[in-house]
């Protein structure tokens, strides 16, 4: 008989998505453990290996616990990279309980439903866009890195409907890349491509988690 998924998981925490276009709202995160990529400006470096084993249901027991304390409509998967384990079954029982699902991910791998939201952030050096992601995913994100150049936008731009917004996210908030994304979007918006965003973390900005 097979046995249910055993899912790593690194942490599960409440607060407010600090990113992209659901910033401000109450969310529940479910940090996963592992990650295919290794990032310089990675900041949760700390879910690469930590992280324990919990079984769809003792993870949905901690999410509804929280949930009693801080009841929020909608749950992100992040990590790490979610979409490495499986996490069909953890999905469906979610939605059981009512939840509005996000899913972050590196978009290295197909996505997996049911999932209400996708936000897909290419990561360098590939800047790799799963093709199954290109219409899912309801907002690309980029960090403005070092690395991050204007052709890179325009390239991912080009796969990913007109309507879906180009998010360029500062890295770490920090100056030189707040300074650098400005000149990223002029040269996006220049290009044709108007839906696009820089968006600061809102959680580095209200420090909290
Ligand atoms: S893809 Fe995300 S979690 Fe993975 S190393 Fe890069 S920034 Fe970190």
């Amino acid at each position: 008989m097979p046995q249910p998924p055993i899912l790593k998981i690194h942490e599960i925490f409440t607060s407010l998505q600090g990113e992209g276009l659901r910033q401000g709202e109450p969310t529940l995160f479910i940090r996963f453990t592992g990650c295919n990529l290794r990032c310089d400006f990675c900041y949760t470096r700390q879910a690469w290996e930590k992280g324990e084993d919990q079984t769809v249901e003792q993870i949905v027991v901690r999410a509804q616990d929280l949930r009693r304390d801080f009841p929020c409509e909608w749950v992100c998967l992040t990590g790490g990279e979610p979409l490495l384990q499986d996490i069909g079954g953890l999905l469906q029982a979610l939605k059981e309980a009512s939840l509005k699902i996000q899913v972050e991910t590196n978009a290295t791998q197909p996505p997996v439903y049911p999932v209400d939201w996708f936000t897909a952030s290419p990561k360098p050096p590939e800047y790799a866009l799963h093709p199954n992601l290109r219409e899912a995913a309801r907002e690309l994100k980029l960090v403005v890195s070092e690395e991050l150049t204007a052709d890179i936008c325009l390239r991912l731009c080009r796969r990913i409907p007109a309507e879906t917004p180009l998010i360029l996210q500062p890295e770490s908030n920090q100056g030189w890349s707040i300074e650098k994304g400005l000149g990223l979007l002029r040269q996006v918006l220049r290009s044709g491509k108007t839906n696009v965003r820089l968006s600061p973390q809102l959680h580095k900005i209200l420090d909290i988690p």
